[in-house]
């Protein structure tokens, strides 16, 4: 699905003396890299304030505390999602609740979340799936109306941006991954959180380094979730490339959809031109089993994001609220991940695309 090697070959020359030298002083956590690291990011974003922790996961767990998410709250968010978002509002004590997602964008649909609030709801948590920003103006809108926090799911979005503004910047806070695969990927575990919000920054700085402001105090129950300075050599070096990356991506998505303008698959929407990051390219089929066999014989990578929807997960079921999602459950039916990545050449893509409109039958 994704070759990492080629990428990281072509910064080794400048990734390797830095690791040296992190290796050398000693420093590894909590040192001027991943210092250095954040604010570029912040800058990057168009955000006041980023703050490196340890994984995705956990940027989601920490900026849910942030925005003082806890035991009897709900949670709105999508059912068609990684089950990383889900779990981070159950560690906060609170309760997932799962709204149905819109059959284009795969994304969560206002409506159904603006049908879902009730009075224990304290927060929407959408997901820039695929790479794809959410329609954050009608979720925004859904928000003010009930004064709800909303926290963005960016794992798969970075550098995505909605009328001019990026994904992680509409929100109280946004949530995003360095895990290896990610549009900007890691070696190693990573995430980040991005803010607006001066008081919400430094409680996060305490939230990840113990509750704790000034060594040996603890103010409150924190956790340990930091970005360590390894990471944030590469992903500094990756920083600077991240537009070529992202455009990388969108060109072999543009030639994806070339190949298979006429072939009897749905192509994946995109709600606003030039917004979508394609952290992965996920079409629909009817006969989707048979295609991801045929690629298989050709020797084709291929995946289902995502199979078993999370309402339908046991982890979640039962603590979860909200009615059926019978798009999810729709799409969790048809939808197919060809590889994608932004070293994917041309030639490739044609070969994968040949095998898909060659075997897709309506
Ligand atoms: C990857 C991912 C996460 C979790 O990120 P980790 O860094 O792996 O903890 C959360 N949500 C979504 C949608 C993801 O794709």
């Amino acid at each position: 699905m994704v070759d990492l090697k080629q990428q990281m070959a072509s910064l080794m020359e400048e990734v390797e003396p830095e690791v040296r030298e992190v290796l050398e002083t000693g420093q590894f956590i909590m040192g001027p890299r991943g210092k250095a690291f954040e604010s570029e990011a912040a800058e990057f974003l168009g955000v006041q304030r980023a703050v490196g922790v340890a994984s995705g996961t956990d940027a989601l767990h920490l900026a849910l505390r942030a925005a003082g998410v806890g035991p009897g709250d709900e949670v709105i968010t999508s059912p068609f999602t990684f089950a990383a978002t889900a779990e981070a509002i159950l560690y906060t004590g609170a309760r997932p609740v799962f709204a149905d997602v819109d059959p284009h964008s795969y994304n969560l649909d206002p409506e159904a979340v603006a049908a879902a609030v009730s009075k224990r709801t304290r927060a929407l948590l959408p997901v820039h799936l695929f790479g794809q920003p959410v329609d954050m103006e009608a979720l925004d809108a859904v928000a003010a109306k009930h004064g709800l926090a909303v926290i963005e799911d960016c794992a798969q979005s970075f550098g995505a941006a909605r009328q001019g503004r990026t994904t992680g910047a509409w929100g109280l806070a946004g949530a995003f991954s360095f895990f290896p695969s990610k549009n900007l990927g890691g070696a190693g575990d990573g995430g980040l959180i991005t803010t607006n919000e001066e008081d919400v920054a430094d409680h996060l700085l305490r939230l990840r380094n113990h509750g704790s402001s000034r060594p040996y105090f603890h103010d409150e129950l924190g956790f340990n979730s930091r970005l360590d300075e390894l990471q944030a050599v590469v992903l500094r070096a990756k920083l600077k490339r991240i537009r070529a990356y992202n455009e990388g991506r969108r060109r072999v998505a543009m030639a994806y959809r070339r190949n298979l303008a006429s072939a009897a698959v749905t192509l994946p929407a995109e709600v606003e031109e030039g917004a979508h990051v394609y952290h992965q390219f996920v079409l629909q089929a009817e006969n989707r089993e048979e295609i991801r066999e045929a690629l298989q014989a050709a020797e084709i990578a291929s995946a289902v994001y995502y199979a078993v929807p999370l309402h339908r997960q046991p982890a979640f079921a039962d603590a979860a609220g909200g009615d059926a999602c019978p798009v999810a459950d729709r799409l969790a039916e048809r939808v197919l991940a060809l590889p994608m990545f932004p070293e994917l050449s041309k030639e490739d893509v044609e070969r994968i695309s040949t095998v898909v409109a060659e075997t897709a039958r309506s």
